[in-house]
């Protein structure tokens, strides 16, 4: 089947830039964590992802251990490129991630040089690509020197393998450390990626500031919290067809009392703005242009619809001040 993009691709998502760069990111972007293993057809990951581009979500954010098992997910976007999307490459943005866990033995885990590396070229084999638009560091790793990781980084956006680099999951000191090694490699951080929702607004402390006073970016991930920010466990179930039933990162532990207090507090604020829960929480993410993008995972293509709507969203000043009852305190 040849794949024709749609030729209103760009009309619908908002595009924002990447703190002080060149680089314009949709508002909304997608991340193949979950659904994109061996464990999902092909054929309905490949409809997503085609569908995510159609509609302007061009930003894809991979890691070299996405699964299962490890590796499958860039292994999945490879085989969508290879049939019909790699002619759109240059439109794409696609970013991978190593410092988790991902082979065995020391050199396939942390911030070492010779994982990166390794770990970057191994990426690239199975996307079949020549290249990442991100290459991160995906954790500090608190034996590594930091030192050894940012000079990784620069190298490798000098070996023209990643064209930006990025960190995620650094608190703000070290992310500011990194900022300044990089720097004075003549790299600059584009994107940070931290946690950011509702249910996690830990960034806003410290972190969101730093990276308005360096002019850097952000790419926010599970702004939904995994799908907890939706009607779906409103009434404290666990649907079937839900990520809490088929992943190992959520389960019905996380349906307590107090969230369910949170949720529906959420909902009665969605309806009387007229959006769903997850449209709020994706427009909520995005009030502050610190970030760049909101990450979101999908198991159908209605929920890029749903993001797609989202990001554009202005939430009223009521609305945003009004949540605050119900956010992570
Ligand atoms: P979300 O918080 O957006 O959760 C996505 C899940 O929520 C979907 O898979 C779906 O689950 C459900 N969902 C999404 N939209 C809707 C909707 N409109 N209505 C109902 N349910 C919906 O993000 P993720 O936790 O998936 O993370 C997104 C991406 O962020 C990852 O793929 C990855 O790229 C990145 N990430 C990065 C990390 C890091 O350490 N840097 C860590 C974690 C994620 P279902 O339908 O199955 O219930």
């Amino acid at each position: 089947r040849p794949f024709e993009a749609a030729a209103t691709r760009y009309t619908d998502v908002p595009f924002q830039r990447a703190g002080a760069s060149g680089v314009q990111l949709p508002k909304v972007s997608l991340g193949l964590w979950q659904n994109f293993g061996r464990d999902r057809s092909f054929d309905s990951q490949r409809e997503i992802v085609l569908h995510a581009f159609d509609r302007g979500v061009v930003h894809i954010d991979l890691a070299n251990n996405y699964g299962p098992p490890y590796g499958s997910a860039e292994s999945t976007f490879g085989a969508v490129l290879e049939s019909g999307l790699a002619r759109y490459r240059d439109e794409l943005f696609v970013t991978t991630k190593a410092g988790y866990d991902m082979w065995p033995g020391p050199f396939g885990d942390g911030g070492s040089r010779k994982y990166l590396v390794r770990s970057l070229e191994q990426s690239l084999q199975r996307m079949n690509t020549d290249y990442v638009d991100v290459f991160y560091s995906h954790r500090v790793d608190p034996d590594t020197p930091i030192e050894e990781t940012a000079t990784a980084l620069a190298d490798i956006v000098r070996s023209g393998k990643a064209l930006y680099v990025g960190i995620s999951n650094y608190p703000a000191p070290l992310a500011k450390r990194a900022y300044e090694l990089l720097a004075e490699q003549g790299v600059k951080l584009l994107l940070h990626q931290p946690r950011y929702s509702l249910f996690d607004r830990t960034p806003e402390a410290e972190l969101f500031p730093l990276l308005r006073e360096l002019s850097v970016g952000s790419a926010v991930f599970s702004p939904l919290a995994q799908g907890l920010l939706t009607r779906k466990y409103i009434d404290g179930d666990v649907p079937a067809d839900s990520r809490a039933a088929n992943s190992f990162f959520l389960n019905g532990s996380a349906l307590t009392d107090g969230y369910l207090d949170r949720i529906r507090g959420i909902d009665r604020i969605a309806q009387e703005a007229n959006l769903s829960i997850p449209q709020l929480a994706i427009a909520w993410v995005l009030r502050d242009p610190v970030v760049t993008t909101a990450i979101i995972g999908a198991s159908r293509t209605s929920q890029i619809d749903d993001a797609v709507a989202a990001s554009q969203v202005t939430l009223s000043d009521d609305v945003v001040a009004a949540l605050d009852e119900f956010a992570a305190p």
